[in-house]
């Protein structure tokens, strides 16, 4: 048995490179949560993205229960953290800190075995399809031409999302500027995507969808509020563009609600959000069980390993603003050039090393 000897948490906050915003909700910095677990001289890494809340609440509540545990017994020691968080309510940053702490006691355990953890869980493929993503609605039309010029014709990424919705759907007539001109940007092979962040109403959704047709949009990501499956289904039933939603979802039970309502085509999950690797391939499992796919909601390095071991799965979502700062905080981030990336396989772990002098000035917990 391999006892875990401590547990560890940081928060960074990192300002973005210009003022990022989506339909409901405006940032000028994301703050990155890291949690370490340590066992036989050895470190695993995991991380969200949450208030800083969340690595005082790993230090404060999951610590007790993590420290002394089985390494290599994750299942039991997640269990252990489910139960203890039952109080403090799972969804936010409870749930955040757990996924955080169960991807580092993933990246642990494969590093006790000697192997990469794409080799641990297994690989359905070794390269994964993603996605650009970013496009936000603070952005000037040069911005926007910039950003997806250098993900479609420099990098070769052949899928692109850009947010929409602005001001809770006060600005229709903007998103259909901003997606006529995505298009003639990508140019047509190219699939676009849009995000609402929940900002229409479910008819004003449909209505922005029959616009939106001549652009050939395939992926209407939470037109409406995720919380509002009667609504998801509704504006499902009426356009032909994917709709999809889930990016919020901290455990199973929601998954199998939206799932159960026929509200997506597709499911998001996050596994910094829905109880790290362990609830990720959970999520997987009932979006298998209604004949649905997966993509990956942002955190892009950290899903890559899952993403790759996970047969229903579509895509990742290549956030700019994550990408930004795990390539930035991290050694061994992967390239997304040509539209595919692998999870590292030579190396102990996922094989993202927290690169210590590059996130100190950013540290805030
Ligand atoms: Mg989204």
């Amino acid at each position: 048995m391999s006892r875990i000897e401590g547990v560890t948490a940081a928060a960074y906050r990192v300002p973005t490179d210009q003022p990022e915003g989506d339909g409901t909700l405006a940032w000028d910095a994301t703050t990155l949560v890291v949690a370490t677990v340590r066992a036989e001289g050895m470190t695993g890494t995991g991380w969200t993205y949450a208030p800083a809340a969340a690595a005082g609440f790993i230090g404060d509540v999951l610590a007790e229960v993590v420290t002394g545990a089985d390494a290599l017994a994750i299942p039991a020691i997640w269990a252990s953290m489910i139960r203890r968080v039952r109080n403090a309510g799972r969804p936010g940053v409870a749930g955040y800190a757990v996924s955080a702490v169960d991807v580092a006691l993933w990246d642990l355990k494969a590093r006790l075995l000697g192997t990469s953890l794409a080799g641990l869980f297994g690989m359905a493929r070794e390269r994964v399809p993603l996605y650009g993503s970013g496009g936000f609605t603070t952005y000037d039309d040069d911005a926007t031409v910039a950003q997806l010029t250098h993900w479609v014709h420099e990098l070769g990424i052949g899928r692109i999302k850009i947010k929409i919705g602005e001001s809770s759907g006060a600005r229709p007539d903007r998103d259909l500027h901003r997606i006529a001109l995505a298009r003639r940007v990508i140019g047509g092979d190219a699939e676009l995507y849009v995000d609402v962040n929940g900002g229409y109403t479910a008819k004003q959704a449909v209505r922005q969808a029959e616009q939106m047709r001549e652009h050939d949009v395939r992926w209407f990501e939470e037109p409406v509020s995720s919380d509002d499956l009667a609504g998801l289904r509704l504006v499902r039933g009426q356009v032909t563009a994917d709709v999809a939603a889930g990016e919020y979802g901290s455990d199973v039970a929601y998954f199998t609600r939206m799932c159960q309502a026929e509200a997506v085509d597709c499911l998001q999950a996050d596994a910094t959000r829905c109880g790290g690797y362990t609830g990720w391939f959970a999520a997987c499992a009932v979006a298998a069980g209604h004949n649905l796919q997966v993509s990956a909601h942002c955190a892009p390095n950290l899903h890559l390993p899952a993403a790759a071991a996970t047969p229903n799965l579509r895509h990742i979502e290549w956030f700019h603003d994550h990408q930004r700062i795990e390539a930035e905080l991290f050694d061994g981030a992967a390239d997304p050039t040509g539209g595919l990336a692998g999870p590292v396989t030579g190396e102990p772990g996922h094989g993202l090393t927290l690169r210590a002098d590059a996130a100190r000035p950013y540290r805030t917990a």
